[in-house]
């Protein structure tokens, strides 16, 4: 058996796993796309101490320094199932059954999409996920946030700061965030809100100049001029194959402690896929370093 299987191999996971294997112990790690997210982002600018550099690239390195140490990489498999036995066993969907004395869940998450034409087109052309990553590339432009939840008010005030004007699209009659947000949010001068309207595209020739959405009252069609369109209407785990055997939240986040700790003993968790706060690479990277060095922590005790 492993010491130590990593599920996920984002920059959550390959951190997990460089961590463990720096220890000399067993360590596995099973990715279906080896660099996660990453591998759709374009351009990267607060990976600290790394001025610029592109997600694939990253995702490269990050591989390269996976290979450097003695770690048993399975790339493109799929996790399907986690058994706690003497040992727990992660079944892939090939078949396979792997088991190792302590597990490392990091499977990340995924952006919900609007789904409307022009979004795919535009992905890193103006269409943007995470205005943490990408609001500086706005600088002085027009933009719109879709969503008017929690994170897309809360994007929207980031935004503000940093670019010419905003405008909020949300689909239904009145916006969702908490009422402090939206407060904070009326005061600001150069934010327009749109409630009851659903977008229907987004247009552009070779990056975004606009998006067209409808009033679900009236019918009215609007189109408004802009360079980027922030989607904000929900990160979603990957942790459907989990289950009830981990404990996860409302939102279906794994629930971890602050050492990365689940509610099953031996299986800790990091990055995107857990309740750690915010998400973004070098947040993932230090929550897999966590949680590694409390799988080691935990290997020594029992
Ligand atoms: P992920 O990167 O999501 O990796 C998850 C891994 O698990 C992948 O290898 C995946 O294939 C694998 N996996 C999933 N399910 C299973 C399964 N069942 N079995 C086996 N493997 C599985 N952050 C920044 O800090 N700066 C940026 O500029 C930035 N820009 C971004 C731009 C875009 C378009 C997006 C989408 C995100 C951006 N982020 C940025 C966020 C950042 O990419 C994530 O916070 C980070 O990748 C999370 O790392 P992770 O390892 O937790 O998960």
């Amino acid at each position: 058996p492993y010491d130590v299987l990593v599920v996920g191999g984002g920059p959550a996971g390959a951190s997990a796993a460089i961590y463990a294997a720096r220890k000399g112990i067993r360590t596995g790690i099973v990715a279906d796309r080896f660099g996660g997210q990453i591998l759709d982002t374009a351009s990267i600018e607060n990976f600290i101490s790394v001025k610029h550099t592109e997600g694939p690239r990253l995702a490269a390195s990050l591989e390269e320094h996976v290979k450097e140490y003695n770690i048993d990489v399975m790339k493109l498999q799929r996790a399907k199932r986690l058994e706690k036995n003497d040992l727990i066993e992660i079944e892939l969907e090939n078949g396979a059954v792997l088991k190792s004395k302590t597990v490392i869940l990091s499977t990340g998450a995924r952006w919900r999409n609007v789904g409307v034409p022009g979004e795919m087109e535009f992905k890193n052309k103006g269409v943007a996920y995470c205005p943490h990553c990408d609001g500086p590339l706005f600088e002085g432009k027009r933009v719109a946030v879709i969503g008017g939840g929690n994170s897309g008010i809360e994007a929207a005030i980031d935004l503000a700061g940093i670019v010419e004007h905003v405008t909020v699209l949300e689909f239904m009659s009145e916006l969702k965030a908490d009422a402090v947000l939206q407060k904070r949010l009326h005061s600001l001068p150069n934010v327009t809100v749109f409630t009851n309207v659903q977008t229907k595209e987004i247009t552009g020739t070779d990056r975004v100049n606009g998006i067209t959405f409808v009033d679900r009252e009236s019918g009215e069609e609007k189109h408004v001029e802009l360079a980027g369109v922030f989607v904000q209407i929900g990160l979603v785990p990957n942790t459907d194959w989990l289950g009830d055997t981990v404990e996860r939240n409302k939102f279906g986040e794994i629930v971890i402690d602050a050492r990365g700790a689940t509610s099953v003993p031996g299986v800790f968790a990091a990055g995107d896929c857990s309740t750690t706060p915010y998400k973004q690479i070098i947040i993932s990277m230090g929550s897999g370093a966590t949680a590694s060095l409390s799988a080691f922590d935990y290997l020594v005790r029992n």
